[in-house]
């Protein structure tokens, strides 16, 4: 099956038990277990329900893992892949990460006693420095929010076998659409479900992918222990708007492509981030990985003074934090999504 048919008919494409064209939206908190000796698939919602089971599953088949769970936003299921570890566990992790993670990791999981480093991913070297005894997993994030750096997938996965260590990626940008991370080794795989997956800037929710039936478990502890679970409705729309990722991303990566060049060229316009742009220090690794450079361009502008009027002056870009919708999305970031950044680290990492 080629990667356009996948989108479509990937998982559960019709109900099983109706043959309806979509699996309806089941609002039931619990099921009926006729006999306590054999327990239905199903007992209660935050464990399991047809319509979330039909987008996780549809989920693992295009990320090609073993199972993927929904959770009630690209966070929830972020920090629920953290709580697989242990306090006194350690993290190597990626220095140009979406702020929120950045957060939660220096925040809550720092208290709760997981440590981490953060290290340049484009130097692979600068990863197996970082590993001690404690180090339990590798954390990755290709093309990076916002400067779109390359880590090279195939580099870390194998310092991750050779230190037995689990890899973790935040597939967010890409999508499976465009880069399969598990192809490459990786056991865990986490998105933003609210940015390209669902497609339609109506929904928040994640997901997290896992690779073997060992880590699978791990993760299902989390989901239904924790139980940020991702509600029914939105498991439905979620879903619905995955169906059309492949044209969606198509499209949008073909403008990307062109708006990305145009940039280049307008006065005012300091330097253009795009994976795929002739100069892109990770350009080759990056099409070595991915199938396309995807639809993130970030670009610099003079000033912060400069940034605001430009904002205040666009008329068709819609402003605002987020991204992967089918609208063109304008965002800032030192004021949005890394605000929760300190200044001096975003000085640091040239945000
Ligand atoms: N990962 C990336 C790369 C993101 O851009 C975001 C949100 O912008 C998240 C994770 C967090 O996702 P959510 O807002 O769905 O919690």
């Amino acid at each position: 099956m080629d990667n356009k048919t996948r989108v479509i008919h990937c998982g559960i494409d019709r109900d099983p038990f109706t043959g309806a064209s979509s699996v309806p939206v089941y609002h039931a908190s619990t099921f009926h277990q006729p006999d306590m000796d054999a327990p239905g698939a199903y007992h209660y919602i935050r464990s399991g329900n047809p319509t979330r089971e039909a987008l996780e599953q549809a989920v693992a088949e295009l990320e090609g893992g073993h199972a993927a769970f929904a959770f009630s936003s690209g966070m929830a299921a972020i920090s629920s892949a953290f709580m697989i570890f242990a306090p006194g566990d350690h993290l190597v992790v990626t220095e140009d990460i979406y702020g929120g993670t950045f957060r939660a990791l220096k925040t809550m999981f720092a208290r709760w006693g997981l440590t981490c480093t953060f290290v340049d991913f484009s130097r692979p070297e600068c990863i197996e420095e970082a590993i001690t005894p404690q180090t339990k997993a590798i954390y990755a994030e290709t093309p990076s929010n916002p400067l779109l750096k390359i880590t090279d997938l195939r580099a870390v996965a194998a310092i991750a076998k050779k230190n037995g260590l689990l890899t973790i990626i935040d597939n967010t940008f890409c999508t499976p659409y465009l880069q399969r991370p598990l192809e490459f080794g990786y056991d865990i795989v986490l998105h933003s479900g609210t940015k390209f997956l669902n497609g339609h800037s109506d929904v928040l929710a994640g997901l997290a992918v896992a690779r073997t039936p060992e880590i699978a478990e791990r993760l299902y502890n989390v989901q239904s222990g924790f139980g940020a679970v991702l509600g029914v409705q939105d498991c439905w729309l979620l879903l619905r708007g995955l169906r059309t990722l492949a044209v969606r991303m198509d499209a949008a990566q073909a403008n990307a492509g062109v708006l990305a060049r145009a940039l280049t060229e307008l006065p005012g316009v300091r330097r253009v981030y795009y994976p795929t742009l002739e100069g892109h220090p990770g350009r080759d690794i990056h099409l070595s990985q991915a199938s396309g450079g995807g639809a993130m361009i970030s670009f610099e502008l003079e000033d912060s003074r400069t940034v605001k009027n430009f904002l205040r002056s666009v008329r068709l870009p819609f402003v605002g934090v987020s991204l992967g919708g089918v609208e063109a999305l304008l965002s800032y970031p030192v004021m949005m999504s890394h605000a929760s950044m300190p200044k001096e680290e975003r000085d640091r990492l040239g945000i």
